[in-house]
């Protein structure tokens, strides 16, 4: 047997079996070694039926009596009793009918685990595995590992195999460079593989876990360095800083700008200058003042002769940068351009011409901007604003429309915690708005059951008696009676029949046409609707300082970084604001909720949400859905810092990585995954 040989090569693995393994695309005896348990149970205790207790019990043990019958249609029954040298107890199985054959077919102690406890009246073992004491047994008598169930394979049958499968387990070669095993003090990887499928005990399990995180999380931080690597050998281009400019756009600022966003702007001004393209993340809280960073730094771009292109995941968003860039940067005499999927064919058509020849000088847009149809003049910089609602092809697709590789400014609300900075953005510079622009109030939150709405309504309607906005979230868009949820549609005839019958209530879902989207979006901006009851299509970015209150039906059901983000739409002016989480449930709220009452704060709740979820749910499965990390945790920020030293002293030994190729692989593998180039 070698680690290449196909498993349908193996003993004990028939057609059907190894179709199973290949839809789960496992395919050699490399692939299964390599599938990690997803948990364990711990059968190494067998127990004596004299004492067992309700609960798990692995039993040693003769089959006594074997009784199969039909009790009703559908319902069939095998009873046994079980006994060894301590006493007797019955085990009983449900619509099994074949255990009778497999138990009446070989004479001798059988391993039987399963739940012993009440059923009915009487005690009993109910629904246990069973196997053969032979000593080859594999499912009982030890700590026993559970494996994902894809493709309908069962863990059992992984088991048997990976029985088969444990000489190999040796040849594994060690990865890491030997240098690190020795100095971090971890086992050989053959050693933590061969303790992962077939643990003594704790300790060992412990041991591989350690080894085996410590090499996904050296892999993941080597690739953000090696990233870092490559992108400073590119050259793009230079865009010399035009002092006067920024002078004249600072003045010209309805507001002044934050120390943080000072800060921002030039850092990215000095970035510019480098003739190595940037490659930087600005993180800033929603509210934070993001856009106009980004619209400084493209004026700045543009009065050096470059283009800029900002693309944003929806075209509400969209639609709004473009009015907020044009009234920013039209005094300077910059053209803005909008491209959405919906512009029509012939205004497109003039539209692409005037990007291709620099006539537009700020290109806006949606994913539209991507398409092969759009050719740059001179594209300097681009910005990819909520860069986590994108996949690494999509950016990479918007970089490539220039001759040389442009500056890059990724932006998010959706804070990033430090430890996946570090290992998942190695190679990015970051800059953060930690402040927020003066005279912000932070928002009150509460959490309502659903059967106390008077006094939240009622802060609605004051609010708009003095004037200001509100907004009514729900998290459907058509009715389905099997839920609570509500939907939009429901909500807003009801809204309108029943408590805000005076007032102008707007309606926005992502399925409305989008010019209807915009003239809603647009009556509300100009505070012609007093309530704006929609889905989570106003999730990022919408911008209405005037709005104050904020009501989330069924809370619950987003996640924290959403709810966080809905929440944004709000205390964006300078009044007090007011959000109302309505639990689904009236009597007792969710971790989540109960967080986002307690904290206004996105950095602590990003921390939070990573524990609660991992990164693959709150960054995107676009681009770390393929992470897959089985061992480590990104949210273990001191295993984070030792395998950062130890990449660190990696780097600087000058050791070749090309020396180490698995580990190249896989480092390569994660700098695919990873980079935002
Ligand atoms: P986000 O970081 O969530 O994208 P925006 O860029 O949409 O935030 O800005 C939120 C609001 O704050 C906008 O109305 C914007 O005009 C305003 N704003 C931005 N910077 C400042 C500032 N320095 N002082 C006052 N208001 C600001
Ligand atoms: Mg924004």
């Amino acid at each position: 047997m070698k680690l290449e040989t196909p498993l349908a090569n193996i003993k004990g693995v028939g057609t059907k079996t190894a179709e199973s393994l290949a839809k789960a695309n496992l395919h050699t005896v490399n692939d299964l070694i390599e599938f990690f348990p997803r948990g364990y149970e711990d059968y190494s205790q067998i127990n004596q039926i004299a004492t067992i207790k309700p609960g798990k019990v692995t039993l040693r043990a003769k089959i006594e009596h074997l009784n199969t019958r039909r009790v009703r249609r559908g319902l069939h029954i095998t009873e046994a009793t079980l006994a060894d040298d301590s006493g007797k107890v019955a085990a009983v199985w449900f619509n099994q009918p074949y255990r009778a054959d497999q138990l009446k077919k070989e004479k001798g102690e059988w391993l039987i685990s399963g739940q012993f406890g009440l059923n009915g009246h009487k005690y009993q073992v109910s629904n246990p595995s069973v196997e053969k004491s032979d000593g080859k047994h594999v499912n009982a008598g030890r700590i026993v590992p559970l494996y994902r169930a894809v493709a309908g394979l069962k863990s059992h049958v992984v088991r048997k195999i990976l029985a088969e499968l444990r000489p190999a387990i040796v040849m594994l070669d060690e990865i890491l460079p030997s240098e690190i095993v020795k100095q971090q003090k971890l086992i050989s990887r053959a050693n933590a593989l061969t303790y992962l499928h077939f643990p003594e005990n704790d300790e060992q399990l412990d041991q591989a876990r350690k080894r085996l995180g410590f090499e996904e999380l050296f892999s993941l931080v080597l690739a953000g360095q090696m990233n870092k690597r490559e992108n400073t050998k590119l050259t793009g281009w230079q865009i010399p800083f035009d002092q006067s400019h920024a002078k004249d756009f600072v003045t010209n600022l309805p507001f002044k700008l934050t120390d943080a966003q000072r800060s921002a702007v030039w850092q990215i001004a000095q970035d510019f200058e480098n003739e190595h393209p940037m490659n930087r993340l600005l993180q800033g809280d929603v509210g934070s003042g993001k856009t106009v960073v980004a619209g400084m730094s493209a004026s700045l771009a543009a009065a050096k002769g470059f283009q800029a292109a900002i693309m944003a995941p929806t075209e509400i968003l969209a639609t709004q940068h473009a009015e907020t860039l044009t009234k920013l940067l039209e005094p300077f005499g910059v053209t803005i351009g909008l491209l959405t999927g919906s512009v029509k064919p012939s205004a497109k058509k003039q539209l692409y011409e005037r990007i291709a020849d620099g006539c537009v000088q700020v290109v806006v847009g949606t994913h539209a901007l991507i398409q092969e149809k759009v050719n740059f003049h001179k594209l300097g910089f681009v910005v990819i604003d909520e860069q986590h609602r994108f996949g690494v092809a999509q950016r990479q697709r918007l970089l490539e429309k220039s001759s040389h590789l442009p500056h890059l400014l990724s932006m998010t609300a959706t804070p990033i915690p430090r430890s996946l900075a570090l290992t998942v953005y190695g190679e990015l510079d970051v800059s953060i708005l930690n402040e927020m622009p003066r005279g912000r109030q932070p928002i009150k939150t509460s959490i309502v059951s659903p059967n106390s709405r008077e006094s939240m309504y009622q802060k609605v309607e004051q609010e708009i008696i003095a004037g200001r906005q509100a907004y009514v979230v729900c998290p459907l868009i058509d009715e389905n009676p099997e839920s609570e949820k509500r939907s939009v549609e429901l909500e807003y005839k009801k809204l309108q029949k029943t408590v805000f019958q005076q007032n102008k209530i707007g309606l926005l879902h992502g399925q409305m046409a989008s010019d209807e989207k915009q003239s809603v979006m647009e009556n509300f901006a100009r505070g012609n609707i007093d309530i704006l009851v929609s889905t989570t299509v106003i999730e990022v970015g919408v911008d209405v300082p005037n709005a104050t209150v904020m009501i989330i039906e069924n809370a619950d059901q987003f996640g924290l970084a959403q709810a966080h983000q809905l929440r944004g739409r709000i205390g964006r002016g300078a009044h007090q604001s007011h959000c109302f989480l309505v639990s689904s449930d009236s009597l007792k709220p969710t971790r989540r909720l109960r967080e986002l009452e307690k904290s206004n704060d996105g950095f602590y709740l990003a921390e939070v949400d990573l524990k609660l979820r991992g990164p693959g749910e709150i960054y995107g499965r676009a681009q770390h859905g393929q992470l897959n990390l089985q061992m480590a945790s990104l949210g273990d920020t001191k295993a984070i810092a030792i395998v950062q030293k130890a990449v660190d002293q990696f780097l600087q030994s000058g050791e070749d990585l090309l020396q180490y190729k698995q580990l190249y692989e896989q480092v390569k593998k994660y700098q695919k995954v990873t980079t935002l180039n």
